[in-house]
């Protein structure tokens, strides 16, 4: 199997969110089950959004959880190197200055990419019209998400990307960014280095409509540290978040474990390859 370095890379602009912690458990169980490395980036580079004592809150969840890293660092510690990027991209006919912003400029004509389960997801001509103009670098000199993401994944050596199913529209973008940087020939940049896989996201019904809706911030269920703040044990809320949307095989299974232990997940996610993001 091949070995899986992962991250996590919440933005500090609110609670610690419960689908964040099932996306880290996920990431960080396909590193430790393979032997590759587990790194926590802190997606800080909304000026407007930010706020320290989210940043806090990010460690004190992942310590809660028993999930640890190899190595964490901040976006907002990076921005010049960002920009160094972006102007090598402008500097090889890639990108364009537009104002103080900086913008790709490219004409790919890429309409698919494949993700982690060899799913082939469509690219629209509106998107990837978008993606070949996407702004890199914004006027306040900071990195748009879709840049800094594909910057700091090649530099990390990631080569899966777990996360939620509201990223797919994202991934369409970055498979652009990640394309120019093959070309600028930057690090080990390749699109065939990297695989997304997305989650479906947690579901809860709306009390007013019944109708299922995502997992929304303003939801109190969402906010991780309720759990805690409420008792339960970090192994309940990891097992819980990691049998949304998996069962095992055997129907036998749940009378023997009614929770799952982070080495039995481990051993199941090793020997499943990856059968727990199920992801598509
Ligand atoms: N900062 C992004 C978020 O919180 C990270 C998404 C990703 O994993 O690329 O949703």
């Amino acid at each position: 199997m091949n070995t899986f370095n992962t991250r996590v890379a919440p933005s500090p602009t609110g609670h610690f969110h419960l689908g964040t912690a099932r996306t880290a458990y996920h990431n960080w169980l396909a590193a430790r089950s393979t032997g590759g490395k587990f790194i926590l980036r802190i997606d800080d580079t909304d000026q407007n959004r930010n706020n320290d004592a989210y940043v806090d809150l990010i460690y004190t969840a992942l310590d809660w959880l028993g999930i640890d890293y190899d190595y964490t660092f901040r976006q907002s510690d990076k921005i010049k190197h960002y920009k160094d990027i972006a102007n090598a991209l402008v500097d090889a006919g890639m990108a364009v200055y537009d104002g103080d912003a900086i913008r790709l400029k490219t004409s790919y004509t890429l309409d698919t990419w494949t993700d982690f389960t060899n799913k082939v997801i469509p690219i629209t001509n509106k998107d990837a019209d978008f993606a070949n103009n996407l702004v890199l670098i914004k006027s306040d000199g900071y990195p748009t998400y879709n840049f800094a993401t594909i910057v700091d994944d090649v530099d990390t050596d990631i080569n899966l990307v777990i996360r939620g199913a509201d990223h797919i529209a994202n991934t369409s973008k970055q498979v652009f960014v990640l394309q120019a940087l093959t070309d600028l020939k930057y690090k080990n940049a390749s699109r065939n280095n990297m695989a997304f896989c997305h989650v479906g996201l947690i579901m809860v019904k709306d009390p007013v409509t019944q109708k299922m809706i995502k997992l929304s911030k303003r939801n109190a269920a969402s906010n991780l540290m309720a759990y805690k703040d409420n008792d339960y044990l970090p192994d309940a809320v990891l097992n819980a978040v990691l049998r949304l949307g998996w069962a095992h095989k055997d129907a036998m299974f749940d009378k023997i474990h009614p929770t799952v232990n982070k080495d039995l997940a481990k051993h199941l996610f090793f020997q499943g390859n990856l059968k727990f993001a199920n992801c598509s």
